[in-house]
């Protein structure tokens, strides 16, 4: 069994970013940078937002927070969107969700082009996933979990490959971008019916669930790949959605939590930073 070691990839994907980065100013004096809205005092947001920050100081993306207050107006906040998609010098715009509850949420996101949408969360590039076109920005858990399978080079045509959940931010994109790799993809979700069958048949497991420990290692196939987005806080720890000690005995290949997944979605916030902004320069 082989640990896949999302810190490990992470840190050379960041690797890879920051000297492209370096060679982008080298060649154009190009500068890159990430503007993330937040709004509220929600304490998780809080704390992605600082390991956004943290992150794109360290590959050499520059970054502004705009911390809005709970009470912002819809105007407010939509008019310091805007600002960020007229200025030529922001490449990426992130909105942190969730935003409080009197916003407009979609009326919000639908301002960022997706030139800029580097969530990838847009009509457009959701868009552009599903027709398997390779212009757009891609939703980082997704793109990141399939970063994490090719870093390991674990073949991925013809295997049946099944993913528990399907929200449009991790399951759903994943399950496009699996097709696209040639996977035979069976989507799982909290309406289906003998998911113990589903699971006995993955060659490659990915659970996006949220429910600590759904999966063990019971009706596992042995060699399977296990991809475990889940992250679960119970009394100060943090537990995926697949028992690891258990499950482990069956796998090949399966991803600690923490350690695994996790460090994957901010690293390919970064490198969709990169894109949109290299994109636009070479244009
Ligand atoms: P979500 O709540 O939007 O979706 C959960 C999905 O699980 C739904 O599709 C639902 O149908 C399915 N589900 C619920 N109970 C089920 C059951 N008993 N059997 C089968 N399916 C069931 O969640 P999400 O936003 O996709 O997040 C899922 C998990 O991934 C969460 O734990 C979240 O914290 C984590 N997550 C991690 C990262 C990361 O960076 N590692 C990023 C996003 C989400």
């Amino acid at each position: 069994m082989k640990i896949i070691d999302g810190k490990l990839v992470s840190s050379t994907i960041r690797n890879e970013i920051k000297e492209n980065i370096l060679n982008a100013e080298r060649n154009y004096g190009k500068k890159f940078k990430l503007s993330v809205i937040i709004a509220g005092d929600d304490p998780a947001s809080e704390i992605y937002v600082r390991n956004k920050e943290k992150a794109c100081a360290e590959v050499g993306i520059m970054s502004e927070t705009v911390h809005l207050p709970e009470n912002v107006s819809q105007n407010e906040i939509e008019s310091e969107i805007l600002l960020r998609v007229n200025d030529d010098a922001v490449d990426g715009i992130l909105v942190q969700l969730p935003l409080p509850e009197h916003l407009d949420k979609e009326r919000i996101l639908k301002l960022i082009p997706p030139e800029k949408d580097v969530d990838g969360f847009s009509d457009e590039n959701t868009g552009k996933l599903a027709l398997g076109k390779s212009d757009g920005l891609y939703p980082c858990t997704p793109h990141g979990i399939i970063k994490l399978l090719k870093y390991y080079d674990i073949p991925l045509a013809g295997k049946n490959a099944v993913i528990i959940g399907r929200s449009n931010i991790v399951g759903k994109p994943l399950a496009l971008m699996l097709l696209s790799e040639d996977c035979t993809v069976t989507v799982c979700h909290s309406k289906t019916k003998n998911l113990e069958d589903h699971i006995s048949r993955a060659d490659i497991l990915v659970t996006a669930v949220g429910k600590k420990w759904l999966v063990d290692g019971k009706n596992l196939k042995d060699g399977v790949v296990i991809v475990d987005a889940g992250i679960n806080r119970e009394d100060g720890k943090i537990y995926g959605d697949v028992n690891f000690d258990s499950a482990s005995q069956k796998a090949d290949y399966i991803t600690p939590v923490p350690g695994g997944v996790g460090p994957m979605t901010i690293t390919m916030l970064l490198y969709n930073t990169y894109l949109a902004g290299i994109r636009k320069t070479e244009k």
